[in-house]
């Protein structure tokens, strides 16, 4: 089954996410995504992948996966050449279980679980999907019932309450950003601290236990700021503290696991096994977060989920990008006998991402649900190809 055409598309209220689609001989075709930088990812795919996969056989995923995610620069980083790769693997196993005619999680080893449990990433409509982070200002309004970073910030604990409403009883926060930013992380007051701290004493003291926190740090810290935030959330009972620092070092990391107190969970920043594997034999991690679109595709992250249940460590993989990584991440967090998690945000579920693919996957009692049908089980709507500010490049076999 020869692969005979490369497509990207990009949109501009979306500018993050770059699509792929693969088209075969067979008239199969696969679609695939990632995140960041989506310009530079679209010329590399177009320009140098092009060459790599047109022609080949799309049945191969191990053998292009290989090529793809170990060039000789660019590997072992999740940079454009790393995002490039993860997108065009989920779309070559679109294309296998659409050839089998079976969900990519059955090609992965099956079911698992019925269900993944679900965390609600506190993001709100807008974050991330665009440029950079989003600051809530006191002028700012919510944008809608689901307006989740307002609502951590102004009162976690009603926020909670409308999460346990919903079945969902896991929530992710990151009240710490705003004080890093002046300061590059390097310093952080009492005062701080504790302001910081109020979503977390307002949750605890609104649902008790009933609801698991998790804070993400963003890497934004440096290890003595990211320690002293560890210390202050220990009597919270968090379920892990997410990136404190830099994925950098991973000595520095395992200093921050020894001394924080609270578990810690890295990294989506992180791609390839290899990476992983230094974080593991270090101890530096008990939670390993991983992305899709990021790692290398799904063939790396299984190994990566692999190679955190051989260390005895859960798998989670991320979200909070776009609508077809939930999709993939959703089939591995089914099928990794480690997963524990699967990151959704319910302001993107229930809006944007039913705007753009055929299917969202169906969360429901604080769980996501298996895909059902061939391949990832979505696809892109048409009308996303021909938006006037879509912008669409192919590249055919013929044109090599
Ligand atoms: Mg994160």
């Amino acid at each position: 089954m020869k692969i005979t055409a490369l497509e990207t598309v990009r949109v501009t209220d979306h500018a993050n996410i770059l699509w792929v689609r693969l088209h075969t001989d067979a008239g199969i075709v696969g679609l695939g995504e990632t995140f960041r930088g989506a310009e530079a990812v679209e010329t590399f795919i177009h320009t140098a992948l092009a060459a790599q996969l047109l022609g080949r056989d799309a049945r191969r995923i191990d053998a292009l996966s290989k090529q793809m995610t170990e060039p000789y620069v660019g590997f072992r980083s999740s940079g454009v050449e790393m995002r490039a790769a993860s997108a065009v693997d989920i779309a070559l196993w679109d294309i296998a279980g659409k050839a089998a005619g079976l969900p990519v999680y059955q090609l992965l080893g099956g079911l698992s679980r019925d269900r993944i449990r679900t965390y609600n990433t506190c993001a709100g409509y807008s974050y991330n999907t665009s440029g950079g982070r989003r600051e809530i200002g006191a002028a700012d309004a919510a944008r809608g019932p689901y307006d989740d970073q307002i609502a951590f910030e102004r009162d976690a604990g009603v926020l909670a309450e409308s999460l346990l409403a919903e079945g969902i009883g896991a929530m992710k926060i990151w009240p710490f950003d705003r004080y890093a930013v002046p300061n590059g992380g390097t310093y952080i007051t009492g005062a701080e601290i504790a302001q910081a701290l109020r979503p977390f004493e307002l949750i605890r003291k609104a649902v008790g236990d009933r609801m698991e926190v998790m804070v993400e740090l963003h890497s934004m810290w440096d290890l003595p700021c990211a320690l002293a935030i560890a210390r202050a959330l220990r009597p919270f009972r968090i379920f892990w503290a997410e990136d404190p620092i830099k994925m950098q070092d991973a000595g520095a990391l395992q200093t921050y696991a020894e001394r924080a107190g609270v578990p810690v969970c890295a990294s989506e920043t992180v791609a390839t096994r290899a990476h992983f594997l230094e974080l593991l034999r270090r101890e530096a991690v008990d939670y390993v977060m991983l992305d899709v679109s990021w790692c290398g595709g799904l063939s790396e992250a299984k190994k990566i989920a692999t190679l955190a249940e051989t260390f005895q460590r859960p798998v989670a993989p991320h979200d909070c990008t776009g609508p077809v990584v939930f999709m993939a991440s959703t089939h591995l967090a089914l099928n990794a006998p480690n997963a524990i998690f699967q990151e959704s945000v319910r302001a993107y579920y229930s809006t944007w991402y039913r705007e753009l693919v055929s299917v969202v996957p169906r969360v429901a009692d604080g769980h996501v649900l298996p895909p059902e049908g061939a391949g990832l089980g979505t696809e892109l709507h048409p009308r996303v190809w021909q938006r006037p500010d879509a912008i669409v490049r192919r590249t055919d076999l013929g044109a090599l």
